[in-house]
């Protein structure tokens, strides 16, 4: 029976984890300096909105990864409303002088009036011209998921456990150390990394291509109805408009940014009240009629730093210090709508990879 040690707790490493704990055979702990509960400027996952808003490019492997992820989202919402996903109506505009800024390219594909992912997600259809805001080019209206993170990283945990995974907090320097942390006291056959933005500073690892895009979020009770999201601002090239409504009593998620090397784990104030002004422009309905921002009603003031790889995202075997490695990391800005396609990927790797290893079962 392989021991596998899956380093990492955010969204990549328990969804990897919890396909590997599938099967049986595998010995797994999940080792992580943070863990589903947390809140730090280290762990992505939980400042995610998070939703399913496609912005791969058609053909690529991000693409592939985030079309191979609808069917598990959609299931999931479907089959276990404890896991703290729902359906949620979506709103897409998109104005062409966007085109050129951090946040136009960024949600390119997503923008388009024909993408790729039209027949992914549910009730796709164009906004006609004649109802469009001055200023907008197009627009189009879907029904899409959004993941309440508090509800739904605690889930994949417990999924994990009840397959007979074991968890462990632990910071490691050097990714080959990680395999001496097996739960069973024996060595780990093999390491899933997904420590995510910290792949940057890891002993072994030490990637270079890794940086930060800042998003910077309002956390409020108001509830708006459908989601909405559009290509740009007219408040500088990193600035973006988007707002999602968590399941489950999850508050709304106003966004936000997206600042590339900017490592800043303070919430800007005055940003904050750019990302409320804009996003009461673009759904008037999150206010009583006649409001500005003071109709919003805080929870809190939030920053992440989504891992963005230069190059995309790595899952790939390698092998450090005599210690098989399957990398999966790099998620950027869309971690959780490519979750389930980059773990299959990084679970037939590691398939791969234990092949011939004595205590392997595959
Ligand atoms: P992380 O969540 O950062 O987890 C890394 C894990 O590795 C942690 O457990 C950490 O403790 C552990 N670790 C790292 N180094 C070590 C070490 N040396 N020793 C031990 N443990 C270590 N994505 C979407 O799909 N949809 C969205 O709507 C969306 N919205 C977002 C909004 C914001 C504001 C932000 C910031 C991100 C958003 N994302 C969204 C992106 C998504 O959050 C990330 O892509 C995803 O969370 C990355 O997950 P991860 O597991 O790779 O990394």
């Amino acid at each position: 029976m392989p021991n596998i040690v899956v380093l990492g707790a955010g969204v990549s490493g328990l969804t990897t984890a919890y396909l590997l704990s599938k099967d049986p055979a595998n010995k797994i702990t999940v080792l992580a300096k943070h863990m589903p509960g947390d809140y730090d400027i280290e762990y992505a996952s939980p400042w995610a909105g998070a939703n399913y808003m496609p912005v791969g490019k058609e053909g690529s492997d991000h693409a592939r990864w985030e079309r191979e992820t609808w069917p598990y989202l959609k299931e999931i919402t479907e089959k276990y409303p404890e896991a703290g996903i729902h359906f949620r109506g979506t709103l897409i505009y998109n104005r062409k002088k966007d085109q050129e800024s951090d946040t136009g390219k960024w949600f390119s594909e997503l923008t388009q009036p024909n993408p790729w992912y039209k027949d992914v997600v549910l009730d796709f259809k164009p906004i006609p011209s004649e109802k469009l805001a001055p200023g907008v080019d197009n627009a189009q209206e879907f029904t899409s998921v959004c993941i309440n993170t508090a509800i739904y990283l605690p889930w994949l945990v417990g999924q994990c456990i009840k397959n007979g995974a074991t968890f462990k907090r632990a910071v490691i320097k050097h990714i080959a150390d990680a395999a001496g942390e097996h739960h069973t006291g024996g060595k780990a056959d093999l390491i899933v990394n997904c420590t995510g933005l910290s792949a940057k500073t890891l002993g072994g690892v030490n990637d270079s291509k890794m940086h930060p895009a800042r998003g910077q979020i309002v956390v409020v009770r108001n509830d708006p109805g459908p989601m909405a999201s559009a290509s740009g601002t007219d408040d500088g090239e990193t600035e973006a408009v988007y707002i999602m409504t968590r399941a489950a009593g999850g508050g709304t998620i106003l966004g936000g940014s997206y600042q590339k090397h900017n490592w800043d784990p303070l919430p800007d104030p005055n940003l904050a009240n750019r990302i409320m002004k804009r996003a009461i422009a673009l759904t008037p309905s999150l206010v009583k009629p006649g409001q500005g921002i003071e109709g919003l009603d805080i929870v809190r003031h939030g920053v992440g730093l989504r891992p963005l790889r230069e190059g995309g995202t790595r899952i790939e075997k390698d092998e450090i210090d005599g210690v098989k490695i399957v990398h999966n990391y790099g998620h950027g800005g869309f971690g959780y709508q490519a979750s389930f396609g980059c773990s299959v990927e990084a679970v037939a790797l590691v398939k791969e990879a234990l092949q011939g290893s004595p205590r392997a079962k595959l």
